[in-house]
């Protein structure tokens, strides 16, 4: 018998997007083809600008470790980005640049809980929060939100409904993967009233915050003022706003006394960031936001299309998506869990999509469709679903 494992990291469970993926890749081995809407990915490639920056760091020998901090420079770009975009008032020494935003979340859950400490995830939540948590030895206490209106809504009741008197932190997610929205001014206040009425951190995942349509402004807590500010950790990166998933840049954004603990960690992680990919960070966000536009405009017109060519099957219902590229629908209950639901549209459409179940009780109904992808591949992956799927009313007419 070899040595025992840590208990911790084998209480994190593993991915469901990457286990249907594995389907997929089964059924696609037998000769079917299947259209991804599975994968959380960006279908655009990086900006110019910065892969010029890139390459123009790696030849000039910008290819050593850098400040676990980040580079002074990224920082002062990343606090002025804070600024115009978010109007949030940010020193560059808040600043921690990590290797994306799993690297943000990662330090800020070390840094913040305890294997005796609780932590709230709102749910329908992404899966890695509570993988996060539990590898900390902390418990991962799921909020289960209401849906009003046909859409899944944050309110303060249903927060402390999960608040025990262990828990430290609450995780917050806006725009909202998998449900699409993004959090209102209101919704906000409550994370904050009860935040300050229990005595927590905030850890505010921004990672969607460039994605964002019609009517929908992005929104931070840490912006409700500094009282709130001041218990508040934002975890956000530059993978989804100018499509660089696999350059690895993120940040978090936290209180002044709380930022050089994050960076020690951040320091025993991974020494630092990439340091030529943080001065191809600085162009992204000094010369590319004509390219996070151009995107942005695109992912509209593809959310238009996802949510009228879903509300046109019977027993569908699809809100249409506030911001993030998830659309999150329910599906008629005669169609069975969304495990089932999802499995079946695998074998039966060639489709690949993502169960509600993996992001809680909650939406055991609903599915997850990624739309990033072309206009052409989700009208023709929306159509296949509908000749998959029998009548929900002949359903139920025979149970
Ligand atoms: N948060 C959310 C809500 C996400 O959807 C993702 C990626 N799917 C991440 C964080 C992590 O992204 P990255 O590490 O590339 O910034």
């Amino acid at each position: 018998m070899p040595p025992p494992l840590s208990k911790f990291a084998q209480s994190a469970g593993g991915s469901v997007v990457v286990g249907m993926r594995l389907l997929a890749d089964a059924v696609e081995a037998r000769g079917v083809s299947v259209i991804d809407f599975g994968i959380g990915e960006p279908d655009f490639d990086a900006p110019e600008p910065v892969k010029e920056a890139a390459i123009r760091a790696i030849k000039d020998g910008h290819g050593t470790y850098v400040d676990p901090r980040g580079l002074r420079e990224l920082r002062e770009e990343i606090a002025a980005f804070e600024g115009t975009r978010h109007g949030l008032e940010v020193d560059p020494d808040q600043i921690v640049v990590t290797p994306g935003s799993y690297g943000a979340l990662s330090a800020v859950t070390r840094a913040l809980l305890d294997p005796d400490a609780d932590a709230v995830i709102v749910e329908p939540g992404w899966g890695p929060y509570k993988a996060l948590t539990s590898l900390t030895g902390a418990t991962p206490i799921g909020a289960p939100m209401p849906v009003v209106d046909g859409r899944f809504t944050l309110d303060a009741a249903s927060l402390e409904a999960a608040v025990t008197p262990r828990t430290r932190a609450i995780m917050i997610n806006t725009p909202w993967n998998p449900t699409g929205r993004v959090l209102t001014r209101a919704e906000l206040e409550d994370v904050a009233m009860v935040a300050e009425r229990h005595d927590l951190w905030i850890i505010a995942d921004e990672v969607y915050s460039e994605l964002v349509y019609g009517e929908a402004r992005h929104l931070s807590v840490a912006a409700l003022g500094p009282e709130i500010a001041a218990r508040t950790v934002i975890v956000t990166s530059l993978s989804k706003s100018f499509a660089m998933t696999g350059w690895r840049l993120g940040y978090c954004i936290a209180p002044l006394d709380l930022a050089p603990l994050l960076a020690r960690v951040n320091q025993y992680t991974s020494r630092c960031a990439t340091s030529f990919v943080q001065h191809a960070a600085v162009a992204a966000l000094r010369d590319s936001m004509s390219f996070v536009d151009d995107m942005r405009a695109q992912y509209a017109a593809r959310r238009d299309a996802v949510a009228r060519g879903l509300n046109a099957i019977d027993g569908v219902n699809c809100p249409s998506p506030e911001g993030t590229f998830y659309a999150f629908a329910s599906f008629d209950e005669a169609w069975g869990d969304s495990r089932d639901l999802a499995s079946y549209l695998l074998e039966h459409a060639g489709v690949l999509l993502t169960p509600g179940s993996a992001y809680g009780p909650a939406s055991r109904h609903h599915i997850r469709l990624s739309f990033a992808a072309d206009l052409a591949t989700i009208e023709e992956g929306i159509a296949r679903m509908k000749d998959a799927l029998p009548p929900p009313a002949q359903l139920t007419s025979n149970d």
